[in-house]
């Protein structure tokens, strides 16, 4: 196998496959021509492919070696996996794209819906728009998922692992049980706090006592309207602008990127960075909801988006693209957390959290969060296991999973649209712990208004030349010492003592 033609090849893949999907899901063309791209690089994604890297892998010498074919392999797997799902895939995008949900006689796209149920101050109609949502997903999307994990899982066992979770343990290099026993550690110590924690801003957003909230609520708790007056939509960009100018990057100066913020018809109402080549050509798209929720999510995007653009040029191709999701969805997490930052929301917008109500928000719906992603590596580690349990059973496995996490009752009809692909719930939890640790690191050396440090900035670019190099607990290792450990969440929430340094 010729390891350099495969490399240069799978870039190019990446590269046609970024430009498609950023088309597709920012608005610009209904197509989603995967079929074409993939059948270009199926060489790529073979089992013989599999087979071969899987080889060079066991055989690897040297840590960089093992590191990059690791990678390559996990890339591989991936890719084989899509393409066997690929024509599923594709309809289920087309299909979710042009759905309409009927709402008492007038017609709404499904992925739009997301966005109108989040805007929707009334309880009712929040209700009556969710109950539209599962039923179209249930009866439209559902067949289509299911279809598609069982493809998945049927591949898993020809390529010889015994479950998809194994798969990726063993590629990503993941322990997942270790994590899964933090995350339930961190469920068990916040038990007794939730109430007093989530609690207020329910009463203050919702207007209902905890214990009537229901999850069509949820995404009107997380728009937080009534704070759309210090969100501006005019100071969007700007404060964006000004918080990269703090930290001594130039947005305007910068060639590599693309930055969408319009609003446009089919865009997908989940904000996404590609990085069709990194770090040459990073594309960031934000579909806008208004208020507080754009500034997070171009401010996450936005971490991505400097992440990819300054990798440096020179790293093999598995260090700029592949590796572990963590560390960049770290850099992700640093940014956004800065709508929850009282000196950044006094500099950049000119915001004083007099009465408390934007700190109480966002602990509130950070205790949410974090418990929703606990239960639902709870929920996914049950579903991609060696023996998950049939269809009925792993649907209500999943509403009962996530009704004791979030505590809310938690409908079933998405238990197979929440499975998201490679054990990403597992990124997104390391994650939130690297942020948290890193986010110590720069207040104790540049202050609570680290962000308007340029030295700040230049300690930033040296993690990102480094691009996924490294995992995210060999990142943190590497920079302080300190071992990745979930309950620094605890802490970080006032809900602990602090770790002692
Ligand atoms: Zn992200």
């Amino acid at each position: 196998m010729d390891l350099a033609a495969y490399r240069t090849d799978a870039e190019t893949f990446l590269a046609e496959y970024g430009a498609a999907y950023h088309r597709h899901f920012a608005g610009l063309t209904e197509a989603l021509p995967l079929d074409e791209i993939y059948a270009r690089h199926g060489a790529l994604f073979s089992p013989e492919a599999v087979a071969r890297l899987r080889e060079r892998a066991a055989s690897a010498s040297g840590e960089d070696d093992g590191r990059r074919l690791r990678m390559l392999l996990d890339f591989a797997v991936e890719g084989c996996l899509g393409l066997e799902t690929k024509a599923l895939d594709a309809e289920l995008a087309q299909r979710e794209a042009s759905l309409r949900i009927d709402l008492g006689g007038a017609s709404v796209g499904f992925r739009e819906a997301a966005v109108v149920q989040a805007n929707e101050p009334d309880a009712s109609r929040r209700a009556a728009l969710e109950a539209a949502r599962l039923a179209a997903t249930e009866e439209a999307l559902n067949p289509l998922h299911r279809e598609a994990l069982e493809q998945t899982r049927a591949l898993v066992a020809r390529l010889g692992w015994p479950s998809y979770r194994a798969m990726c343990e063993e590629l990503k290099g993941l322990d997942l049980a270790a994590l899964a026993r933090s995350t339930d550690a961190f469920a068990a110590a916040t038990e007794d706090a939730y109430d007093a924690v989530v609690g207020p801003a329910v009463a203050r957003t919702v207007g209902v006592p905890l214990d009537r909230l229901t999850r069509a609520d949820l995404p009107w708790l997380f728009r937080f309207r009534e704070a759309d007056d210090h969100f501006p939509q005019e100071r969007l960009m700007s404060s964006f602008v000004a918080t990269l100018d703090g930290l001594g990057l130039d947005l305007a100066a910068q060639p590599n990127v693309d930055v969408d913020v319009e609003q446009r018809p089919g865009k997908s109402p989940r904000a996404f960075v590609v990085a069709v080549r990194v770090p040459q050509d990073v594309r960031l798209v934000v579909p806008p909801i208004g208020g507080r929720d754009d500034y997070t999510a171009l401010l996450h995007e936005g971490g991505h988006l400097q992440h990819f653009a300054s990798v440096d040029p020179r790293l093999p191709f598995e260090y700029r693209h592949l590796g572990d999701n963590a560390v960049s969805e770290a850099f992700a997490f640093l940014f956004d957390h800065l709508v929850e930052n009282p000196e950044w929301l006094r500099r950049r917008l000119g915001v004083e959290d007099e009465d408390g109500a934007l700190a109480e928000h966002a602990r509130a719906s950070r205790l949410v969060y974090l418990r929703r992603y606990g239960a639902k590596l709870s929920y996914e580690l049950v579903a991609h296991g060696e023996t998950p349990p049939a269809d009925a059973r792993l649907a209500d496995a999943y509403a009962r999973t996530l009704s004791t996490g979030v505590r809310v009752p938690w409908p079933s009809a998405t238990y197979l649209s929440d499975l998201d692909p490679g054990f990403y719930v597992a990124a997104y939890l390391r994650a939130w712990a690297l942020e948290t640790h890193l986010r110590a690191w720069l207040v104790e050396r540049f202050g609570i208004a680290w962000f308007a440090e340029p030295q700040a900035g230049t300690a930033l670019r040296a993690l990102w030349r480094d691009g996924q190099r490294l995992s995210a607990e060999e990142l943190l290792s590497e920079l302080t010492g300190a071992r990745l450990d979930f309950g620094v969440l605890l802490s970080d929430l006032g809900l602990a003592e602090p770790p002692a340094a």
